[in-house]
C-alpha cells in the first residue's frame, strides 16, 4: 500500500490496478458479446468404453470475438460468475442444449444424453429449479436425457441447501454428475449421502495414465469408489488409445476426450454422428 497525497492509504499497486481495468474491460465485452450473440455452444461426444457407442455429449460454451479470436471459458466464466451474468448465460446454455438434443433425437439418435455444466452461482439461485423445469417444459425433452455437471466443491458445500436442490433436480428426472472429481476432498461418507448418478474423473488424473503401470492411482481409486457406491464413472480428457484401454481395463464405463472427438459445433457434430453411423 502506498500513501496517497491526502494521507489515506491506497491498497492496490499499479499492477493490480491494471488487472482490475482488464477485468472491467473483459466484463464490458462479455456484455456486448451476449447482446450481439457472439456466444455459442460446442458439443463433445461421450462414448461407452466397451462398445464404443456414443452415449451422450457435453455442451461447452464458446465466445468468439469480432476479430475471430476466442476467449476461453476458463477466463470468462469466473467473471460471469462474479458479476451474476452466469445466471442468464447458464439458462441460455441449458435451453440451447435441450433444443440441440431434441434436434439430434429427431435424427433418430435415440437415448443419448446431454450434459450441461452448471455453475455454483446458478445452482444456488433461488429460482434454479423453476428455470430448470421450465426449460424441460418448453423444449419437451425427456428429463432422463438431461444431466447436470456440478463440481465436487459445490456438491460438498453447505450440505443442507445443496442436498435439497440436488433432490429437486433428481425429482425432475434429471441426472447429476460430479465434475472434476478427485480434485476436491469429499469423503466416502459425504459422497454416499448425495443423490448423484455419475463421477467424472478429472482430466489431470487421466493424463497420468501413461504406458507404465505406476501412474493412475487416483483414476483407479475413483473407479473403485464408483463401483462401491454404484455410480457410473466417466473419464474426461482421454487423448490416447493407451489411456482409453487402461480406463476400460480398470472398469471405467465411459470416456470423453480428443482421442474420440474434439468439441464440435452443432452442424459438425451432426456430420460426425452420421459418419459414425450413430
Ligand atoms: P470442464 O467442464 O472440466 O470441461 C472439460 C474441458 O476439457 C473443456 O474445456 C474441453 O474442451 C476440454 N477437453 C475435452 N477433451 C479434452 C482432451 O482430450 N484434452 C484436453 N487437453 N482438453 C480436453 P473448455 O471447453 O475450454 O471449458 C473449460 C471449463 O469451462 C469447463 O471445464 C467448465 O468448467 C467451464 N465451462 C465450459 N462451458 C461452460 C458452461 O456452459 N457453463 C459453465 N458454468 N461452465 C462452463
Ligand atoms: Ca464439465
Ligand atoms: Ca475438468
Ligand atoms: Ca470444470
Amino acid at each position: 500500500a502506498k500513501k496517497s497525497r491526502r494521507g489515506s492509504f491506497v491498497f492496490f499497486s499499479a499492477e493490480m490496478g491494471s488487472d482490475i481495468r482488464e477485468r472491467v474491460r473483459l466484463l464490458q465485452s462479455l456484455r456486448s458479446a451476449v447482446e450481439s450473440e457472439r456466444l455459442f455452444i460446442v458439443y463433445q461426444p461421450q462414448v461407452d468404453l466397451v462398445s464404443g457407442a456414443v452415449t451422450g455429449m457435453e455442451a461447452l460454451i464458446r465466445w468468439r470475438n469480432e476479430d475471430g479470436t476466442f476467449v476461453p471459458p476458463d477466463r470468462f466464466i469466473p467473471l460471469a460468475e462474479a458479476s451474476g451474468m452466469i445466471v442468464a448465460i447458464g439458462d441460455w446454455v441449458l435451453r440451447m442444449a435441450c433444443h440441440e438434443l431434441v434436434r439430434l433425437q429427431g435424427m433418430g439418435l435415440g437415448e443419448v444424453r446431454m450434459s450441461v455444466n452448471v455453475s455454483q452461482i446458478q445452482f444456488r439461485h433461488p429460482e434454479f429449479l423453476e428455470k430448470l423445469n421450465s426449460a424441460l417444459l418448453d423444449t419437451r425433452i425427456s428429463p432422463s436425457c438431461l444431466e447436470l455437471e456440478i463440481t465436487e466443491s459445490v456438491a460438498m458445500e453447505d450440505a443442507e441447501f445443496m442436498l435439497e436442490t440436488l433432490h429437486g433436480v433428481r425429482q425432475l428426472g434429471i441426472s447429476i454428475a460430479i465434475d472434476d472429481f478427485g480434485t476436491g476432498y469429499s469423503s466416502l461418507s459425504q459422497l454416499r449421502q448425495l443423490p448423484i448418478d455419475r463421477l467424472k474423473i478429472d482430466r489431470a488424473f487421466v493424463s497420468e495414465l501413461g504406458g507404465d503401470v505406476l501412474g493412475g492411482h487416483i483414476a483407479s481409486m475413483v473407479i473403485e469408489l464408483g463401483r462401491n457406491l454404484q455410480l457410473k464413472v466417466i473419464a474426461e480428457g482421454i487423448e490416447t488409445p493407451e489411456q482409453a484401454a487402461r480406463l476400460k481395463d480398470l472398469g471405467c464405463h465411459e470416456g470423453q476426450g480428443y482421442f474420440y472427438a474434439k468439441p464440435m459445433t452443432s452442424s459438425l457434430l451432426k456430420e460426425w454422428l452420421l459418419a459414425r453411423g450413430a
